[in-house]
């Protein structure tokens, strides 16, 4: 998809916030760090419209940004920042309840793992929370450019197996550094906008 039109619309922190315009949104989650920023700025080809965040655990917000007035990718907090205090995590969860149990024009949520490692047990507790609201995921497994042509298939499949990959779901592997498994990205999300 080209992408000629990108802006955030609003950073909410509660429900009557959130856009009324009910365009599709896909939500996006991840470890604190992972590279979700990174992500979204490739798919976009913007250089710096999704911050990418030197202090991980920071954003408590979820930002909505409009991409060409035809659907919102949904930036969600990243999960599983050690030095995050239990206040601020218990904000997050009720960020979280708030939007991933009420909102129907969520369509599907792009989870961004490290394809360099296993995934975490946060991620995959993550990735049960979605299936529990029932919420299509497309895994984005990142930082491929990170490990070597040959080890590629066994991490993606490590991916699946770990997160008990369900048989609607696809994991992706994917690189913002050489933009690797982006229109793949795309054919993924266009599916649900
Ligand atoms: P966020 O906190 O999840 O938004 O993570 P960022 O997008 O800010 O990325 C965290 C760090 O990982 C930054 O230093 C990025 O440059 C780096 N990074 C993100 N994606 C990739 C990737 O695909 N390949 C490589 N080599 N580095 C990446």
């Amino acid at each position: 998809m080209k992408v000629t039109d990108a802006e955030i619309v609003i950073s909410a922190v509660s429900q009557k916030q959130y856009p009324g315009d009910r365009l599709p949104e896909i939500a996006l989650a991840g470890r604190s760090n992972v590279g979700k920023s990174s992500f979204i700025n490739q798919l976009i080809q913007r250089k710096n419209l999704a911050r990418t965040s030197s202090k991980p655990g920071k954003t408590q917000t979820l930002n909505f940004y409009k991409i060409n007035g035809m659907f919102y990718f949904v930036d969600v907090p990243g999960y599983g920042y050690a030095k995050v205090s239990k206040k601020e995590r218990e904000k997050w969860g009720v960020m979280m309840e708030e939007y991933f149990e009420t909102r129907d024009v969520l369509k599907a949520c792009v989870l961004i793992t490290d394809s360099r490692h296993e995934p975490t047990e946060d991620d995959v507790l993550m990735y049960d929370y979605l299936k529990y609201y029932e919420v299509p995921v497309i895994v984005i497994a990142t930082k491929l450019d990170k490990i070597p042509k040959d080890k590629r298939a066994k991490h993606v499949k490590q991916t699946y197996q770990i997160l008990e990959v369900e048989s609607e779901d696809i994991v992706i592997p994917f690189s913002a550094e050489t933009g690797e498994g982006k229109d793949d990205a795309w054919s993924a999300i266009r599916q649900y906008i």
